[in-house]
């Protein structure tokens, strides 16, 4: 069943929502943080943040507790918090709202965070044309610091902490964690190669936490509900995927917004009932769950999970609308949860379109590093877009599966499987379409195409 929450989204669409004032007076604003540090040890916030089952909310879906673990104390180097608000993934639009409607979420889970992993200072990464969330950042970090929320000794405790913005130049690859990290530090952002991880050598070399912004902005809430609580607002609490969070939904559908749910939510409820339907009352054709790396969904697919040990047993024969969004439901059906803002497709999208029009977008945005993601992109693009002009053959089309395939497993980073994985998801899905493109029953001008893409309006609530 459907529930609405609003702990995070509270202040959202208010006149002052964004200020101390709204925070404190509706969200209790760091009421938890100064519980937080003035009553508990470094190691008793770790072990209560690993009961949220906060799953990071940025794509990966790592849990966030056990993230902060991994930071151990370095003699000599500091550790540092590093917030990663690039949110550059295209269908995602959700991270935006926080920075410009609760920042002050962000800067109290940021104290309890740089308290927690042992670190003083904490990066937020802002894409740098996300101006409104900037200055509703400084003018958060501005308000927090004069009430002694930050600075030296925040609610009296002598430990300092502060928060900084850094603006990015706008590269999607910047989202990518240690990408990031050498862009805060002045450098190319190019991903490093793993290991060592960030909590190893981190920013400036020290030992480092990076956590996306929503993720962090729920840390207020699961401290102050506690943990457990928190987690078990979800129903896929007893998979460890806990909470609430934000769910976003966009493209072909006829309100497209950012809704504040408990995980377990279906893409059912959020195209029909939240969403008021699909534009134009059109037969829903196929969902992008969470961001356009993430393989897509039929609407007409149903669960295949015959076997009862199966974790998916439980929807088994069902249609995918009705399987709860959850990081590993969505894994155990051949996608990702990713950043869980969907993006909805009407009967009438043409998948050979929509495939390159992302492609586009991956080929340009390649850091270049590394052959298979670099050349294989490019290798993508200019055969989808063969196909789509009506120059491709059979044989092009089977090298597109090649070409993905070969990109699988040998790129310095997530990048490349981000654009092989949508590429072999389009071309399984719909492999009927690009042959009639190969064998000109369909055509550009044929079809009439609408690629997804092209009328997307990520209009937002509260906006
Ligand atoms: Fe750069 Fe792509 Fe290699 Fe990642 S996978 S390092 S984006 S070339």
């Amino acid at each position: 069943m459907l529930k609405v929450t609003n702990y995070l989204t509270k202040t959202y669409g208010q006149k002052d929502g964004w200020t101390l004032a709204a925070y404190e007076r509706d969200l209790e604003g760091y009421k938890t943080a100064r519980q937080v540090l003035t009553s508990m040890t470094k190691e008793q916030v770790v072990d209560e943040a690993k009961k949220a089952n906060i799953r990071g909310r940025g794509g990966a879906g790592f849990p966030m507790g056990v993230k902060w673990s991994f930071m151990r104390p370095h003699p000599t180097k500091p550790a540092y918090l590093v917030i990663n608000a690039d949110e550059g993934e295209p269908g995602t639009h959700k991270d935006r709202t926080i920075m410009e409607l609760n920042p002050h979420s962000v800067v109290e889970g940021c104290i309890i965070g740089c308290y927690g992993i042992g670190a003083h200072v904490a990066y937020i990464y802002v894409r740098d044309e996300l101006h409104l969330s900037k200055e509703r950042l400084w003018a958060a970090i501005k308000e927090a610091r004069a009430k002694g929320y930050l600075g030296r000794t925040p609610f009296g405790k002598d430990y300092p902490v502060e928060v900084h913005v850094h603006t990015g130049a706008g590269a999607y690859i910047c989202g990518e964690e240690t990408s990031l990290l050498n862009s805060l530090e002045g450098r190319r952002g190019e991903p490093r190669l793993k290991p060592p991880f960030p909590a190893q050598a981190g920013a400036f070399g020290c030992p480092t936490t990076v956590n996306n912004l929503e993720t962090i902005a729920a840390v207020p809430t699961a401290f102050r509900l506690g943990c457990e609580e928190f987690s078990k607002l979800s129903t896929l609490h007893d998979i460890k995927d806990g909470g609430v969070r934000l769910f976003g939904v966009n493209g072909h559908v006829n309100k497209p917004g950012v809704h504040e749910l408990c995980v377990g939510v279906t893409m059912r409820e959020l195209i029909y009932d939240l969403g008021g339907g699909v534009l134009g009352d059109r037969p829903l054709l196929a969902v992008i769950p969470g961001g356009s790396s993430t393989p897509i969904l039929r609407a007409d697919e149903k669960v295949s999970a015959p076997d009862e040990k199966n974790p998916l047993h439980k929807w088994h024969d069902m249609s995918v609308l009705d399987v709860p969004l959850g990081v590993d439901t969505f894994r155990g059906l051949g996608t990702m949860l990713g950043t869980c803002c969907i993006t909805v497709m009407a009967e009438g999208t043409c998948p050979v379109a929509s495939m390159h029009n992302l492609m586009q977008f991956y080929r340009h945005e390649s850091c270049g590093q590394c052959t298979p993601c670099r050349e294989g992109s490019a290798w993508l693009l200019r055969i989808t877009e063969k196909i789509l002009d009506g120059r491709g053959t059979m044989e092009e089309l089977d090298q597109l599966h090649d070409v993905a395939n070969s990109i699988m497993g040998n790129t310095i980073c997530a990048f490349g499987e981000g654009t092989a994985m949508p590429a072999l998801g389009f071309l399984k899905k719909f492999r009927k379409d690009f042959e009639a493109y190969v064998k000109g029953e369909k055509t550009k001008a044929k079809n009439g195409t609408l690629a997804m893409g092209s009328e997307f309006a990520t209009r937002m609530e509260g906006h």
